[in-house]
């Protein structure tokens, strides 16, 4: 049974909270968290030295990185510098993500979800301001990761709202996840926009004129496209086929949960 608690004798070892949080959810992953893809019990800690990912699994080798953050996640969390994360992404060499809110006062993890790789597009990734010329890194350029832009389908619960989900069902998840899973960036970042747009409609069977509305959104994220309205009804058609969608009759579709 996982336990969500900290460990509250390595708390009192720090006075920098930045510091105290990153050695406690770190203790905390290594002794708690399993491997989401296949299920094994434990993960491995890379060294420190290591700056591409924090854990893997010595059985099927996948590798996770894990951000976390006091309260609630909000809409974006802070990594490294920008040109370096775009490149992960687009090389396919990136971790999965373990994504942790916890509480702090309490010292326990509120909920954590495993985002696999597949679902990290650039568009999700934010440039920030440049340092300025007085800082000791002058020019560099970080990133903020808006894991409010991953459709639902990537945020996979293994703890939701202080309760632990079962192992079997967080494994089988991301199997089904990865049916969405497009090596291209480029059609991943338009499957993955699409999905948010059809996400975004409330209703269980929806309009191509529903979805349609989208339109300038989309235009916006993909400016060299002169035909949206077609590029919508083709990941559509790519959205039926990975199962996340059933055509009922012209124009008409229903939303399915990924099986
Ligand atoms: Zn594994």
């Amino acid at each position: 049974m996982m336990n969500l608690y900290f460990d509250r004798t390595l708390a009192e070892k720090y006075t920098s909270r930045s510091q105290m949080a990153r050695v406690l959810t770190e203790t905390w992953a290594k002794a708690n968290m399993y491997c989401p893809r296949c299920g094994y019990p434990q993960l491995t800690r890379f060294q420190n030295n290591c700056k591409v990912a924090d854990f893997f699994c010595n059985e099927c080798k996948n590798e996770y990185e894990l951000k976390s953050r006091n309260g609630d996640i909000g809409h974006k969390i802070m990594d490294g510098a920008y040109d370096t994360f775009v490149q992960r992404i687009t090389s396919a060499n990136n971790p999965d993500f373990f994504v942790m809110s916890y509480d702090l006062s309490e010292l326990r993890v509120n909920n954590l979800w495993v985002v696999p790789k597949y679902f990290f597009t650039p568009s999700i990734v934010e440039k920030r301001k440049k340092l300025s010329s007085e800082a000791r890194r002058a020019g560099w350029i970080g990133c903020n990761i808006l894991f409010d832009e991953v459709p639902e389908q990537g945020k996979i619960y293994v703890v939701r709202n202080g309760v632990p989900v079962n192992v079997d069902d967080v494994v089988e998840s991301v199997k089904k996840s990865s049916q969405l899973e497009t090596a291209n960036l480029d059609a991943r970042g338009w499957l993955l926009d699409t999905l948010n747009c059809v996400n975004k409609i409330s209703k269980e069977v929806f309009s191509l004129k529903e979805i349609y509305q989208f339109e300038n959104e989309l235009k916006a994220r993909h400016p060299e496209n002169k035909n949206i309205q077609a590029k919508i009804r083709q990941q559509l058609q790519i959205l039926r086929d990975k199962g996340c969608l059933e055509f009922l009759e012209r124009g008409v579709y229903r939303k399915k949960a990924l099986h």
